[in-house]
Formats: C-alpha cells, sequence, structure tokens
C-alpha cells in the first residue's frame, strides 16, 4: 500500500498531491521534479525511477565524437541540447614578437575599452576608414577561408590553428585571443550554442551548424564578422534559420544611414524571425569597432529597445543577430564562462558584418559574396 503525505511543496511524479521528497541521485545529476509523496512510493517507483538516472548518465558517442583521448570535462553538468564540450584544449597559440598587439593582449585586460566615456561614439576621419577598410577585407578573406574547412570530421580546434595561423601570416593579431582572458583565435558556435563557443576536439558531424566568428586586429583597427555554415546536408529547418538570421542582418543593414538611429535596428530585425516562427535573443548585441574592439554604441537585435545614438557618416560598427528556433528564454551559460547556449537546446544562428557610415548610406566594409543555401 502507498502511503500518501500530504505537504505543501512540490508535487510527486507519480500524481499524489505533493512532497517535499526529491530523489538524491536526481538532485545529483540536476535532472528537475523528481518528487515523490513518502518513502514507500520513492521504493515502488524505483525500477522504473532509476531508468532515468541510467539515460542521465549515458555518454552520447552518436552526437560527440572527439579526437582520440579528449573527453568531456563536465559530465555532471546539465547541458541544455545534445553539444557537450570535449577537452583538453590545445596548448595556447604563440604570436610572433613583431606583431603589433591590443591593449589586452598581455593581461587579458581592455584597458582602453574601460576608458572610453559612456555613449560617446567614435567618429572616424577619412585615414581611420582606410584603414578599417584594409582590416575589414583581410577579416572577410579569413572567414572565407575558415569556412572552406568546415566539413564532418574537422575539429574547431583544427579551424582555429588554421585561422591563426592565416592572421599571423597576415601581420596580424587574433583580436579573441586573451581578450578578457579568452583562450583561443576564434569563436566556435555548434547548433545550439549561440556565441562565444570555445574551438576543442570535437569532430564537426553531418547535419550540424556551425558559427565561425573572426576578428582581426592591423595596424590599429579592428574588423569584426561571423556566418553560420552547415556541416554536410542539413535538415530543412537548419537551412531555414540561417536563411532567416542573414535575411535579418540584411534587412537591418538596409535601415542603416546618416540620421538613422541605433535603436532602429531591432525593429527591422525582429518582424523577420517572428515571421519564420524564431526568435531573437536580446542578451548580446552589436557594437562599436575601430581602435577598440568593442566600444559604443551597444546595438540590440530586438525591437522596443532603448539604444541611444545617431548615425552619422564616419562610424564603424557592427551587426550580429542571434536568431533562436525556439522561443527566446534566458540563456545557459558552460562552466567554461564563455559559452553560451539556448535554454530549451533548440539551435541558434548568427550572421555579423562590419559597417561603415558614409555621407550617402552605408558600406558593409566586411562584404563577402551572397549566401548560397
Ligand atoms: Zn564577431
Ligand atoms: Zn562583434
Amino acid at each position: 500500500m502507498i502511503q500518501v503525505i500530504k505537504c505543501t511543496s512540490k508535487p510527486c511524479i507519480n500524481g499524489y498531491p505533493s512532497s517535499k521528497l526529491e530523489c538524491p541521485t536526481c538532485h545529483k545529476l540536476g535532472i528537475p521534479g523528481s518528487f515523490f509523496c513518502g518513502q514507500e512510493c520513492f521504493k515502488a517507483n524505483w525500477k522504473s525511477h532509476k531508468v532515468i538516472h541510467t539515460i542521465a548518465k549515458a555518454p552520447l558517442p552518436s552526437f560527440n565524437e572527439g579526437e582520440e583521448g579528449s573527453f568531456d570535462p563536465w559530465p555532471d553538468f546539465r547541458y541544455t541540447g545534445t553539444l557537450r564540450a570535449m577537452y583538453p584544449l590545445s596548448p595556447k597559440r604563440a604570436v610572433p614578437k613583431r606583431i603589433n598587439k591590443p591593449d589586452y593582449a598581455k593581461d587579458g585586460v581592455p584597458k582602453s575599452e574601460a576608458l572610453e566615456p559612456y555613449n560617446s561614439i567614435r567618429i572616424l576621419n577619412k585615414k581611420q576608414q582606410e584603414r578599417m577598410r584594409v582590416v575589414c577585407k583581410m577579416g572577410r578573406e579569413i572567414l572565407d577561408l575558415a569556412g572552406l574547412h568546415v566539413k564532418p570530421g574537422v575539429t574547431t580546434d583544427e579551424i582555429d590553428e588554421i585561422v591563426h595561423n592565416a592572421i599571423i601570416e597576415r601581420n596580424a593579431y587574433p583580436s579573441p585571443m586573451n581578450y578578457r582572458e579568452y583562450p583561443k583565435s576564434i569563436c566556435t558556435s555548434i547548433n545550439e550554442v549561440i556565441c562565444h563557443g570555445i574551438p576543442d576536439k570535437r569532430k564537426l558531424r553531418e547535419g550540424d551548424i556551425l558559427n565561425i566568428d573572426v576578428s582581426v586586429y592591423y595596424d590599429g583597427y579592428h574588423a569584426d564578422l561571423n556566418a553560420t555554415y552547415p556541416v554536410g546536408k542539413i535538415d530543412d529547418e537548419s537551412k531555414m534559420l540561417i536563411r532567416t538570421t542573414r535575411k535579418c542582418l540584411d534587412e537591418a543593414i538596409k535601415v542603416c544611414k546618416p540620421g538613422a538611429l541605433f535603436r532602429d535596428i531591432g525593429k527591422a530585425i525582429e518582424p523577420v524571425a517572428h515571421a519564420n516562427g524564431c526568435s531573437v535573443v536580446h542578451t548580446f548585441v552589436g557594437h562599436g569597432v575601430h581602435d577598440l574592439f568593442h566600444g559604443n554604441p551597444n546595438i540590440p537585435h530586438y525591437a522596443k529597445n532603448r539604444a541611444v545614438g545617431t548615425m552619422k557618416p564616419g562610424m564603424t560598427f557592427t551587426i550580429e543577430p542571434m536568431i533562436n528556433l525556439g522561443v527566446y528564454g534566458k540563456e545557459v551559460c558552460w562552466p567554461d564562462a564563455w559559452t553560451v547556449a539556448t535554454a530549451d537546446g533548440k539551435r541558434s544562428a548568427q550572421f555579423e558584418e562590419t559597417l561603415l557610415i558614409t555621407e550617402t548610406g552605408v558600406e558593409v566594409l566586411t562584404a563577402g559574396a551572397p549566401l548560397d543555401i
């Protein structure tokens, strides 16, 4: 006979009124909502219940194959989707002495960014704009090169190495390296990862989607751009997500010209995402980019935002919408303190360009070929 203990806490998984007794193994594994009404109920259901533990503990080799000897560094972490980190990370890559470095390269602290007055937006003169053109062209060349290596079996660490070497060869510095102590030269965000994924030993798998974010520092100026690539054949939903995200960015770029408001960028993006059943990430924004990697203004990608500022000729900034297949919910950060994943484990895509406001409109400094999927 199952004894029902009434209490005022959570409902019992067996449908009895309520209970305070949580399965201790579920608690340890981070499985939510495993409450029982009492010890008898717990014992009577133990056989069927413990299957949950086995499923939660099982590795997912079919989704996550790493290089030999690699492992998931956080087996007890409650990932939101099927993707797993694959460590160890490769050793820090070297940057030759001759290369001109940003102020955070040594200690990880972007000091000049902190000195920026609140809400002041840089206006670049013709000489500075020309330097932005040069570094942004370089950034595009490097991102396109990285894209050529996206195929099943390749690890994101291998792509990081290719990009790192390509940047060094051009006497430039990979902007993400050691920025607030980020460990690698690019960000690689797979499937449910929204942004800031760290290149590791996981092999790309047919059907994945991968965002590669490349930022380069050359002759005192940063370029910042990214794109989402299919890994081999991908399903129709993922294709739709990638096309929608690119369209969101293209519509946002159309808004840009002297006199336009930064807050109207999100107004152009959100309807495109919603029309396709997707949602817009709120937490991460576009930003000024020039001699600072991240400067004013902040550019939200959602509608009804309170971004400050009017576009003027000579301003350079990014637009970089992150669009989710699922409804918008609070993101989950991995224990590496960088990788940000969707709360529901559904996929997310992103595109980013660096733009210059001209006298008559906008110039996409990092422009590449049109999307082809
Ligand atoms: Zn970027
Ligand atoms: Zn950016």
